[in-house]
């Protein structure tokens, strides 16, 4: 028998929740009690330690007990508002509180009552005053209570506009008044004193409202260790199950094939690919399946290390798959692939959403019957209508646009094929353990030989016909530029140089004696490959584009890439693009446009001028973005965090992944007693995530 959850049920049955307020909480996405007490503050403010009037500074916030001395309303001469004006007193002096237009407020107060207020202090001639001051009166001496917006250490609530701190702050108290007590801690006891967490129920009570920073602490730690440890159970879970319960196919490593392929690339392979090729082919040849991601910046030479793997499961009779999360990329991907394999005697083929049906219907057959070895394509590829006759290995070129659940369908369309994730952003350790904690991690770390070297300036507009010069002196040293712009079309309302009118300017009035070239998302995947062949082909010696030409492109050829509105991308995206260039053994140039801009963005602009090295830019790109943005999307299954901090709390993220693996590997099916909260735990908040075996 079973008991109703009194924490699942509508936050309207906290008292002084009603039908208003409960709209007010919806806004919020809060709908049930355990949302409302779940729903944290973003911060703490201490306004514990009160002062006595006579010690006020200006420009400072204070908090302030004392008593009402007397009220009123008048108005300003010049601006007709109406000011409701109140003295505070204590025994070191008197501070007026001021509102505007709030004439209601003299309903709310009494000559004589006690109060605190809080807010910045300011001076007006000989006055002390504060403006719209956070404000409490205390009870009578008769009542009891205990103040919740002044006085103490006070909860900040992420809000709406519509609601204000007072009200959420009156009816989060309220709400763990009534139902903190029903609060279960999935966490063990052992664990608990292990590591010295206190238990959840006062974890939660005390983030919401703290008596001392220490309390406050100690909950924080807890509530992040809890955010941090179910997602690294779910993970160790997803990776026990493929390690340990799952059948993998045992390819054939020492095969012709894969050696004619090596000996035939006109290059020596670095150390670090030798290093990961040894890795995969240790993978593919275990009788489990390989799941491991390939990081490597951009232009590492990860193509030949994928391409080995490739052969590998052809070799031995199967298939293999390459998924890219671009058209251009899955193309790019096509050709090179194409070039290096099918002179071993491999039918490589491509699929995406702009094939013909009856191309489509034509590759599909060629993908069921198995005459097609390699299929490269878009997410086209795990369609329902896409079969494959044996995959054995799938390969996914992510760039952060896949997520688990997409690499698990291509996963599903074989039995069990090793995975290969390949990544061209270098991603911060904390990210990684929690992105990709499921992830064997290989990192090719070292460049090819014989690069020409790179140097990235930030300029302004004024140096622009500057500019033009260089992008004339690489074409006529046989080079190519790029010229990459945020948007496609100008948009109303911002003057931003869109791609297709500059692309006209450039090519009538700029440079009228070179091609140039355009190519932008919105263009027919005809008119794209055009444009790209023309570029690739040395037809094309100025290709101006919009962001499409992020990942993963390469044009030896390319020296140059110019970056219009540069405080437009993210560090990431500016990052990839630079990587578009510095391919060949001569000197590149990455030239930054941007004017008067933010905070964040200089701090970008200057990260990318003064390092190449991509994980500190991926490191800054985190501190400055945070991790929710840090992958454009949350489609990776990846919970968003609500109180830990990726760049902040690396401490309790590696300990919560140690413990999580550490009592995986001891108990597989979370089947004993003591674990069986943490499991409906994962069951409740994780179940996208599996397979878990559990
Ligand atoms: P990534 O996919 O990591 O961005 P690519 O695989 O496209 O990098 O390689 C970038 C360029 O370097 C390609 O033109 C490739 O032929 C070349 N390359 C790869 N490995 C080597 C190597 N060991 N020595 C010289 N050139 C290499
Ligand atoms: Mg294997």
């Amino acid at each position: 028998m079973s008991f109703p959850n009194p924490l699942k049920s509508s936050a309207q049955y906290i008292k002084g929740v009603g039908p208003k307020r409960i709209q007010l909480l919806n806004k919020l996405n809060i709908q049930t009690v355990e949302d409302l007490l779940y729903y944290f503050p973003r911060r703490h403010e201490d306004r514990s330690r009160l002062l006595s009037i006579n010690k006020l500074q200006a420009d400072q916030p204070y908090t302030i007990k004392g008593e009402i001395l007397t009220f009123g309303i008048f108005k300003t001469k010049t601006k007709r508002m109406l000011v409701f004006e109140m003295a505070v007193g204590d025994k070191t002096g008197v501070i007026y509180c001021v509102w505007f237009n709030q004439p209601f407020l003299r309903k709310f107060f009494k000559v004589g009552q006690k109060i605190i207020i809080y807010g910045k202090v300011q001076k007006k001639g000989a006055k002390l005053q504060i403006i719209n001051p956070e404000y409490e009166i205390l009870p009578g001496e008769d009542e009891e209570g205990e103040s919740i917006h002044t006085g103490r250490i006070v909860p900040i609530y992420p809000l709406t506009q519509d609601i204000r701190q007072k009200n959420i702050r009156l009816i989060a108290k309220s709400g763990l008044e009534g139902f903190l007590q029903y609060i279960k801690d999935p966490l063990p006891r052992y664990l608990k004193n292990k590591l010295k967490l206190i238990d959840l129920t006062p974890a939660i009570g005390n983030y919401h409202f703290p008596k001392t920073l220490i309390t406050l602490e100690n909950a924080k730690r807890r509530l992040i260790f809890d955010e941090f440890f179910y997602l690294q159970i779910a993970l160790a879970l997803r990776r026990s199950k493929l390690k340990f319960k799952t059948k993998g196919i045992i390819h054939k490593i020492d095969g012709a094939l894969l050696n004619r392929f090596i000996t035939s690339l006109p290059f020596e392979l670095t150390n670090s690919q030798k290093k990961v090729i040894a890795h995969i082919k240790t993978d593919m040849a275990a009788a489990r399946p390989m799941y491991r991601l390939l990081q490597g910046e951009v232009g590492s030479g990860k193509t030949v290390v994928a391409c080995s793997g490739l052969v590998i499961a052809v070799q031995g009779g199967y298939q293999a798959a390459v998924m890219a999360p671009t058209e251009i990329l899955a193309e790019q991907h096509y050709r090179t692939f194409t070039e290096l394999l099918t002179p071993l005697g491999i039918k490589v083929v491509f699929i995406s959403s702009s094939l013909s049906s009856h191309a489509r219907l034509k590759v599909q057959n060629e993908i069921k019957s198995g005459t097609a070895n390699l299929i490269i394509g878009t997410h086209s590829l795990i369609q329902k209508d896409v079969k494959f006759k044996n995959l054995g290995l799938a390969i996914v070129d992510e760039q952060h646009r896949f997520g688990v659940a997409q690499r698990q369908t291509l996963t599903n369309k074989g039995l069990n094929p090793d995975v290969l994730v390949m990544t061209a952003t270098p991603i911060p350790r904390t990210l990684a353990l929690t992105a990709y904690g499921d992830l064997d991690i290989s990192i090719i770390d070292e460049l090819p030989p014989g690069r020409g070297t790179l140097q990235t300036v930030w300029v302004e507009e004024d140096k622009r016909a500057e500019i033009y010069e260089l992008i004339k002196d690489q074409v006529k040293k046989g080079r190519q530029v790029f010229v990459i712009y945020p948007l496609v079309e100008e948009s109303l309302r911002q003057d931003l140089k869109d791609a297709t009118k500059m692309h006209g300017k450039f090519q009538k009035e700029i440079f009228p004696d070179l091609k140039v070239g355009l190519v932008h998302g919105r263009l027919s995947a005809d008119k794209k490959q055009q444009a790209m062949k023309g570029f690739r082909t040395g037809e094309i010696d100025i290709l101006v584009s919009t962001i499409v030409v992020e990942v993963g492109i390469d044009m030896p050829n390319a020296t140059c890439i110019v970056i219009e509105h540069a405080d437009r991308f993210g560090l990431a995206q500016l990052h990839q693009l630079r990587g578009r260039i510095a391919r060949s053994k001569h000197a590149s140039y990455c030239v930054l446009i941007a004017d008067a801009i933010t905070e964040a963005a200089e701090k970008r602009l200057k990260t990318m001028v003064t390092t190449q090295n991509g994980f500190k830019i991926a490191q800054a790109d985190l501190e400055i973005r945070g991790p929710g943005d840090f992958f454009g999307t949350r489609q990776h299954g990846i919970p968003e965090l609500k109180i830990g901090n990726l760049s902040l709390d690396v401490k309790i993220l590696e300990q919560a992944k140690q413990e999580a693996f550490g009592l995986v590997k001891s108990d597989l099916g979370l089947s004993k007693q003591e674990h069986r909260f943490i499991k409906s735990e994962i069951l409740k908040k994780y179940a996208t995530m599996g397979p878990f075996g559990i």
